[in-house]
């Protein structure tokens, strides 16, 4: 599928409104990467999806090649203007191999320096996510992204989540979320599922620091 750059996002059901970046398709040619191109910032954004689904998503101009990190899932990214931005997984291939060059505007988002201070994006998620009455597959779906938030508030509201029952299936997206944050978490008192997702995060992290 492919989506034109800043373009609403509309591929699945999230509870935020997002733009599209990097859906390349047909319309797009690919080119040698610009050599004064800076992938850090980008990929320094880019350490965890934010939705894994099922299916993957091939790179169409490498036929027969697996693609790096799968080729299934979403980044998300925050900016600290409000805007919410959503990318497959295969940005970075098609940034770093293809020269695909994603919109200025979302360059500079990545580039503000600074925590996130908690918005209303963030009340969203997480009113979403302690609500029994709501969707599952709507309340897990923001889980991740959470963690962009570098809150005590998201850890209070993580914690509650992972000893919410009802989430039980979401729990390794919780676990990673717990790990994604900069606090002491207490780990010997998550259930298991979520204490294998936050195990696999830190490993992960410390293979990747
Ligand atoms: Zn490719």
């Amino acid at each position: 599928m492919e989506y034109p750059d800043l373009s609403p996002y509309e591929y699945y059901e999230f509870p935020l409104s997002m733009r599209n970046i990097g859906w390349l398709g047909p319309s797009f040619t690919p080119r040698p990467p610009a050599p004064d191109a800076d992938p850090r910032p980008l990929r320094a954004a880019s350490r965890v999806l934010s939705s894994v689904m099922l299916g993957r998503h091939v790179c169409p101009w490498c036929p027969g090649e697996t693609t790096p990190g799968g080729g299934n899932g979403e980044y998300h990214y925050y900016a600290h203007d409000g805007e919410v931005y959503a990318a497959p997984a295969m940005l970075l291939h098609y940034v770093e191999v293809h020269g695909y060059r994603p919109p200025e505007r979302f360059l500079q988002a990545l580039r503000v320096p600074g925590e996130l201070p908690w918005d209303d994006r963030a009340e969203r998620l997480a009113t979403l996510l302690l609500d029994p009455s709501e969707d599952v597959l709507l309340r897990t779906a923001g889980i991740v992204d959470l963690a962009s938030w570098k809150h005590p508030r998201t850890l209070d509201v993580l914690l509650q989540a992972a000893h919410d029952p009802k989430l039980d299936v979401a729990g390794d997206d919780i676990g990673c979320a717990l790990a994604l944050l900069p606090y002491d978490v207490p780990a010997d008192d998550l259930p298991e599922l979520v204490r294998w997702g936050f195990d696999l995060q830190r490993t992960t992290d410390g293979a990747n620091p």
